[in-house]
């Protein structure tokens, strides 16, 4: 992993400046993949788009942050005394986030928050700390859904996996039935499995 500049952004209520460093090079070597899309690589920092502030706990999209400075230099040399770093939401943020209207009329925005609280959910229920019957995970789910396109055959993978997240094994398989692009298609092998053995927890790859 390779590490580039420190983007400095200001928080839009209180002012604090917070660096974004970006990463120039990753991998996902060593990394876990799992069937409803999140992976953990150890070389590969997921991006963040939407950020907490770490002195007045706002939220905000980090796109549309000012940016107050650049630094084309190692990110130890920014004085961490008087700058705080962004970080990743955690799901009560992302909920947070949703009802605050931080999503509202952009597909993209929603799509993103709720893919990330499908993700946080389905790590809950792996630890049996969330029940797959809960009503925020399936209206997560079911929101998340009609955001998606059976035609795209990313978002066809991820309906059908949402849908034997939520029980709906027929659909689950009658998606899994269309044609898929050959990288796809151990994923879909295994996924097809699950469905037909009615086992819904979302799985390692
Ligand atoms: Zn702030």
């Amino acid at each position: 992993m390779q590490l580039g500049n420190v983007i400095l952004i200001e928080c839009p209520e209180c002012g604090k400046n917070l660096k974004n460093i970006h990463v120039v090079s990753a991998n996902s070597f060593g990394g876990r993949f799992f069937s409803d899309g999140n992976f953990y690589a150890p070389m590969y920092p997921k991006p963040i788009n939407i950020t907490r502030c770490s002195s007045c706990q706002a939220i905000f999209w980090v796109q549309e942050a000012r940016i107050v400075g650049e630094q084309i230099t190692r990110p130890e040399l920014v004085d961490n005394n008087k700058v705080g770093e962004i970080c990743h939401l955690n799901l009560d943020d992302y909920f947070r986030a949703l009802n605050m209207g931080m999503a509202a009329k952009d597909i993209e925005k929603e799509f993103y928050l709720r893919k990330q609280i499908w993700h946080k959910q389905n790590e809950l229920i792996t630890k049996k700390e969330l029940s797959q019957e809960s009503e925020l995970y399936k209206e997560n789910a079911q929101k998340l859904e009609v955001l998606l396109n059976e035609g795209n055959p990313d978002e066809r993978l991820m309906i059908a996996e949402i849908n034997r997240n939520t029980g709906n094994f027929r659909k689950c398989l009658r998606l899994l039935e269309q044609k898929f692009p050959d990288e796809y298609l151990q994923t879909v092998r295994k996924m097809r499995k699950k469905a037909l053995t009615r086992q819904s927890k979302t799985f390692e790859l």
